[in-house]
């Protein structure tokens, strides 16, 4: 596990908490990207170290849905970056940890990654998140 790589908020309007947090962070939206997969539209926004992954729900079925029905707009994730993925897994799943996916997916952002269960961690959702070569 290496440093926090992002946080990642559910919001309602990619839009609207776009404009907000880069009146917040002083900086602009530099990249927005749908994983159909997942049934999300992200936008990040970076200032110095500190990187924000903005998450719409795409459809009405989308885990972002869900999360925002339950407990309204706010923080959906934290995610760490890690050098070997799989290694990570293994490690996590030897400490008895729940890994919501066998094997790691693709993400936004050029990202490979894997989710533990918030059950695992004290009710937040964990994102290991290798960057892909
Ligand atoms: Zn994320």
């Amino acid at each position: 596990m290496n440093k926090i790589e992002h946080i990642g908020i559910a919001v309602n309007s990619l839009k609207s908490a776009g404009n907000i947090y880069e009146k917040l962070l002083n900086t602009q939206v530099y990249k927005t990207e749908e994983v159909a997969s997942e049934g999300v539209k992200t936008a990040f926004l970076q200032n110095g170290p500190n990187k924000i992954e903005l998450l719409e729900a795409s459809n009405p079925d989308s885990p972002i849905a869900k999360f925002i029905a339950k407990k309204g707009e706010g923080i959906h994730h934290v995610a760490f970056d890690v050098d070997d993925i799989e290694a990570e897994m293994l490690r996590l799943k030897n400490e008895g940890f729940v890994l919501l996916n066998d094997v790691p997916k693709r993400g936004a952002d050029n990202k490979l990654v894997c989710f533990v269960h918030p059950k695992s961690a004290n009710g937040v959702l964990i994102e290991l998140c290798q960057e892909r070569g």
